[in-house]
């Protein structure tokens, strides 16, 4: 169980708790053992507890990581072992042949657990960067549309049941940025790209959740956050653009952004949430780019819509 619960992640158990019942086990099975052969010298007894040592400790040692997992396991049972043998006064010739094979158990054990820990740390390892690969952009870093939408949907909820969570959106768009993809080239606007993945993830707050959208749209959500303090991100998003040109192979670049501010009333989805902020990132581009507009509070979004 002990195994299972450590490398198959069957049963749920608590591998800890597993270990320690084990652990206590081949302790007492050890003093016991050691009790009847010092009283009774019984033939071949010691043939019977190598046999129950190697198969405890084979699997205990297999089901082992970390050093304070050893010390429970090999180095308590041991230490009550010598301490017994010890006050027993048990001649070292006596004790040899109990402890050879569990030593041995020792050895394959450890090589055993050693093997298996790699191949569990390389497949942890190898789920996190696929995980990695699906949910995130690889060009910008930003979190992908995939990834965003189950928790926006998660933060509509909880706005929702409780007023006291406001929920706001800014969706923003380079403006005029075929422009510098005709005029630099692709990897040139690639570069901008990526610097302002840098400075839009600069303004927000770690609970702040930020994607790339589509193309060159960014997507941002602020939860706990009313549409005001929103458009203060928005604008300061904004001036961390157009305040600063961008360093490129092709030398200092201006560019500017433009964003739509809405705040979510209920919307069943989140499309018609961001829809609203589409709406407003729109008129920010009509009337002149380079700004943030909020979008009017919708008319009447009702909780069934
Ligand atoms: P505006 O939004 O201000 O109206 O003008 P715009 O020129 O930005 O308009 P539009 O949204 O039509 O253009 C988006 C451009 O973004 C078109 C596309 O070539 C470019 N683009 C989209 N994704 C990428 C990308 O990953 N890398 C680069 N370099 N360009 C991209
Ligand atoms: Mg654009
Ligand atoms: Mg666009």
């Amino acid at each position: 169980m002990t195994f299972l619960s450590h490398y198959a992640g069957w049963p749920r158990w608590q591998p800890k708790i597993l270990i320690r019942a084990m652990s206590m086990s081949l302790m007492g099975m050890i003093l016991i053992l050691f009790v009847i052969y010092f009283y009774w010298k019984r033939e071949g007894l010691h043939q019977i507890t190598d046999g129950l040592m190697i198969s405890l400790f084979g699997v205990t040692l297999m089901s082992t990581r970390g050093f304070r997992d050893w010390m429970i396991q090999i180095g308590v049972p041991l230490a009550l072992f010598a301490g017994a043998a010890f006050y027993l006064r048990v001649p070292l010739s006596d004790l040899m042949p109990f402890l050879f094979g569990p030593m041995i158990m020792v050895i394959i054990g450890f090589l055993t657990s050693e093997a298996l820990r790699n191949l569990s740390i390389n497949q942890f390892l190898t789920k996190q960067s696929l995980r990695q690969l699906a949910t995130t952009d690889q060009l910008t870093g930003l979190m992908n549309r995939h990834a965003f939408l189950p928790l926006i949907r998660h933060e509509m909820n909880r706005s929702r049941r409780s007023k006291r969570y406001p929920l706001s959106v800014i969706l923003a768009d380079l403006d005029h940025f075929k422009h510098i993809n005709d005029r630099y080239g692709h990897d040139v606007g690639d570069q901008v790209l990526r610097e302002t993945a840098v400075r839009v993830t600069a303004s927000l707050r770690q609970q702040d959740v930020v994607c790339r959208w589509g193309g060159e749209e960014i997507l941002i959500m602020l939860p706990e956050t009313t549409v005001e303090n929103a458009m203060t991100v928005a604008d300061k998003i904004r001036r961390a653009l157009a305040d600063t040109p961008i360093p490129t192979d092709r030398g200092l670049i201006r560019q500017t952004i433009s964003l739509g501010v809405a705040r979510f009333h209920g919307e069943q989805h989140p499309e018609n949430l961001i829809k609203r902020a589409d709406e407003a990132l729109y008129q920010a581009k009509d009337t002149g780019r380079n700004r943030a507009i909020l979008a009017p509070a919708s008319k009447a979004v009702t909780t069934s819509d």
